[in-house]
């Protein structure tokens, strides 16, 4: 899908490994798909949310993309890097007022050539294009959110042998677009997880099913809503301790926004015996590494 060069994002590394955390029990297996190995910064997930739009502005002739974000945005920084292999040009239109000094994302964002707008949060609420955009401009909307983006979504489950064989898939929930796209490609019987690292995020489901074809035609899905450790992007001790842990028993690197709590989330229920004997998981690791760089220096291993 995309060019394989030195620091551009690798479909082809994706891999699905087995997992043997000591918190394993009951005959439960484990294994990653792992999203991360895309690339070291730039969100492996976004990167299939963004293929059907990317092509869409393509074959309306757009040669700019523009898209919402805040200011540690994997979906910013993702467009940025995608539009640039794929030879178009980016506009970030980013909540909030310019800060002196810029996130690692949007200076990562700018190196991949994207052109930043700061929006003051009241009218990016209500998201008015800039005056300065035209029409000529494709528009993602924020987060990928949207058919397009669930279908790109669904072409994640490709990467996956044996995927019939999981009884459990678990990912990491914001939008709701990946998850859609998860169960549009699932099997009837599997039962689909969703962590939502939003606080109270409770119309997650509708965003959701609004997405998904006609009820009944897909596997079944639950969302988490017990596993945001605070809300958006808050983290605690027990988070970033569990990372550590995850790090040097697995060496498998998590983000502290995304991944960590969904990861969490299967130790958590696994304590609870909320997999039966048996059950076969598999947790979706979506990437989004980047967003670490936004923790204070030396507080991960990684
Ligand atoms: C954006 C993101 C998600 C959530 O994806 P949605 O499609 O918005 O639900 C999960 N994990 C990571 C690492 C992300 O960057």
């Amino acid at each position: 899908m995309w060019k394989s060069a030195a620091n551009t994002p690798d479909l082809q590394n994706i891999r699905v490994q087995t997992l043997q955390p000591a918190w394993l029990k009951n005959g439960v297996g484990l294994d990653v798909l792992r999203l991360d190995l895309i690339h070291p910064y730039v969100s492996g997930n976004k990167f299939f949310k963004l293929k059907f739009y990317l092509e869409e502005a393509k074959r309306r002739g757009h040669d700019t993309v523009a898209t919402y974000g805040g200011a540690y945005s994997n979906h910013i920084a993702a467009t940025a890097c995608a539009c640039s292999i794929q030879g178009l040009k980016s506009i970030g239109i980013i909540r909030g007022e310019r800060p002196r000094l810029l996130s690692h994302t949007l200076q990562e964002a700018i190196s991949h050539g994207m052109q930043l707008y700061f929006m003051a949060r009241d009218a990016y609420r209500l998201k008015q294009l800039p005056s300065e955009l035209t029409d000529s401009v494709y528009l993602v909307p924020e987060g990928g959110y949207g058919i397009p983006g669930m279908n790109g979504a669904a072409g994640i489950m490709e990467y996956t042998p044996s995927l019939e064989t999981y009884t459990h898939i678990v990912v990491a929930t914001g939008t709701g677009t990946t998850l859609a796209g998860i169960t549009s490609a699932a099997a009837s019987g599997q039962a689909l997880i969703g962590i939502s690292v939003l606080k109270g995020n409770y119309d997650l489901r509708h965003a959701t099913e609004r997405l998904l074809p006609e009820a009944g035609t897909y596997a079944d899905f639950s969302i988490l809503h017990d596993f945001h450790f605070g809300g958006y992007a808050k983290s605690n001790g027990s988070l970033l301790n569990f990372m550590r842990e995850t790090w040097y028993d697995l060496g498998l690197p998590t983000d502290f926004v995304y991944t960590a709590k969904a990861l969490f989330s299967i130790k958590a229920l696994m304590a609870g015996n909320q997999f039966a004997q048996g059950s076969r998981i598999l947790f979706i690791h979506t990437g989004g590494l980047q967003g670490n760089k936004s923790l204070p220096a030396g507080t991960l291993p990684f």
